[in-house]
């Protein structure tokens, strides 16, 4: 089939645009064009299975699939059986490792005192400035979870995240800090979570293979877009604002580098994310990828690890994007953007770079499903 023939193309391989390109080849019985311009499928979700040691790394930072969503975990399930893994995330700051979010355990450990839920809360309550409305995020947050817990859990981590002082931070960065009144220190809430037990690549292979979509990688939309026919819908999960060519500037993100290390030892940490709150500790999380699959005994007791040490950093244009700054200038960039792809209704702007947001997997799988619903109606409107 040509180029020309395709009625629908999808611009993206990852996890938004395999569920869009999945739903219309299987529920509009309709051949769909995939098109991605890295060599693995995945996006930002991708992993890859490290020959030497048999560990399944994360390409992006740990991706944990989790959800409350129990449209997205049926049609999730379609293509993976999950792994029983259970999220912990723990934070080494001021020489102690403690459980985040703050919950019971870690207040005890970091007060001395083993508070009922009242007390702890009245504790905090104690601690906390009353005092006039915050003008920065160091005082919104001393003003939520007071100093001691701001300075061990915060203050530091922030300001590795962000490359300023959280004193000179907005305050609206942050609306609320969970702080967990039970001994629960799991990280997420969700009822289902877990890792796909063959693996990402082996969850989006089967979604990609779905009969009628044709998958071309190292292909970037530009390389293809003029051999398109023009009724041709496009669903385009690349940034929105490098589509019209940066035309009224850049939208801002944070990127992250990863230094990745195999180290010489069985277990490196103990755990799979370990934070770091220390500003003299240049990174702010380690990575370290075998945790999550326990039950791949071979990698898991082998005598190798591989870790990524993660370090926040500026984004320019040619950087991995990973987290919008969602200010009021760049809110406002967004809507003129938005402005302009309304005039463009063949073309419909989505996943996390179209929508310039930080969306989970789950979320992103939701707003596929629901743009595919939309779509498939507009369809048989017409
Ligand atoms: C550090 C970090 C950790 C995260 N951890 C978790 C987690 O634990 N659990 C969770 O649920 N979510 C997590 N997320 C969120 C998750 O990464 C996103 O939900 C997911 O990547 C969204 O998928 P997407 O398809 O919208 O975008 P992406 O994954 O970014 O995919 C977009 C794809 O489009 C391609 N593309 C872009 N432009 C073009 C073009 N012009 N031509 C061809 N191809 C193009 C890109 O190459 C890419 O493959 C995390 C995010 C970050 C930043």
């Amino acid at each position: 089939m040509a180029l020309s023939d395709y009625r629908f193309c999808v611009v993206g391989a990852g996890i938004t645009g395999l569920v869009y390109a999945e739903r219309i080849a299987s529920q509009l019985n309709q051949p769909v064009l995939l098109v991605d311009k890295r060599e693995k499928l995945g996006g930002n979700s991708s992993a890859t299975i490290d020959e030497e040691t048999g560990i399944e790394v994360h390409d992006y930072g740990s991706h944990i699939f989790h959800t409350a969503n129990e449209t997205v975990w049926n049609y999730i399930s379609q293509f993976a059986a999950f792994n029983s893994y259970r999220h912990h995330v723990l934070i080494h700051t001021c020489g102690h490792v403690y459980f985040m979010p703050i919950n019971l355990k870690t207040i005890q450990e970091v007060s001395g005192k083993a508070f009922t839920p009242d007390e702890a809360r009245e504790w905090i309550e104690s601690s906390t400035n009353g005092s006039g409305e915050p003008r920065n995020l160091e005082e919104k947050a001393i003003s939520l979870i007071g100093p001691d817990l701001y300075r061990l859990f915060i203050k530091g981590y922030t300001a590795k995240q962000w490359g300023r002082p959280p004193s000179e931070l907005p305050a609206d960065i942050i609306t609320r800090l969970p702080v967990r009144m039970t001994y629960d220190t799991e990280y997420f809430n969700a009822r289902h979570q877990g890792i796909p037990a063959d693996g990402y690549d082996a969850m989006f292979r089967k979604m990609a293979g779905t009969p009628g979509i044709r998958l071309l990688l190292k292909t970037s939309f530009s390389e293809i877009a003029a051999q398109l026919s023009r009724d041709c819908t496009i669903i385009y999960t690349g940034m929105i604002d490098e589509f019209f060519g940066y035309c009224f500037g850049a939208l801002e993100w944070r990127s992250l580098r990863f230094e990745r290390e195999t180290v010489p030892v069985r277990d490196y940490q103990g755990t799979t994310v370990m934070n770091y709150g220390d500003e003299t500790v240049p990174y702010t999380r380690i990575h370290e990828f075998k945790h999550y699959h326990p039950e791949w005994e071979k990698p898991f007791n082998a005598g190798k690890t591989i870790i990524f040490r993660e370090y926040p950093m500026a984004w320019k244009p040619g950087l991995e994007a990973f987290y919008p700054v969602n200010d009021e200038r760049n809110n406002s960039l967004l809507r003129k953007y938005r402005e302009l792809a309304n005039r463009h209704p063949g073309i419909l702007f989505c996943g996390r770079l179209g929508a310039y947001k930080y969306w989970d997997m789950d979320k992103a799988v939701a707003m596929s499903l629901e743009g595919f619903d939309a779509l498939a109606r507009r369809r048989y409107e017409r």
